[in-house]
């Protein structure tokens, strides 16, 4: 399945301007998903339900 914003430029760039994005999970989508936001200079949070990074991959 894939997921489009169809939010307008305009209104999304407010958004991150204002809010850091929340990440759930620390797998390979969400580090991925991470690096992408550095690149860009925004804000992020990672929240992790295991004990490390990648948790999963780990079990
Ligand atoms: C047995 C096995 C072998 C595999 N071998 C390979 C391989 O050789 N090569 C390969 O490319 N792929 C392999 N895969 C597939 C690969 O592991 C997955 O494609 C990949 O891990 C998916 O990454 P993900 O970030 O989407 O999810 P995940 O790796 O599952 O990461 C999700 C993370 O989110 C965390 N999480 C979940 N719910 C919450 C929550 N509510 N709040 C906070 N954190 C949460 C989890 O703890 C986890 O760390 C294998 C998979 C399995 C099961």
């Amino acid at each position: 399945m894939t997921l489009i914003d169809l939010t307008p430029p305009a209104a999304r760039s407010d958004r991150l301007a204002t809010l850091p994005v929340a990440i759930i999970g620390a797998g390979p989508i969400g580090l991925a998903a991470a690096a992408n936001l550095v690149e860009r200079g925004l804000d992020f949070l990672i929240y992790e339900a295991g004990d490390s990074v990648a948790d999963s991959i780990r079990s």
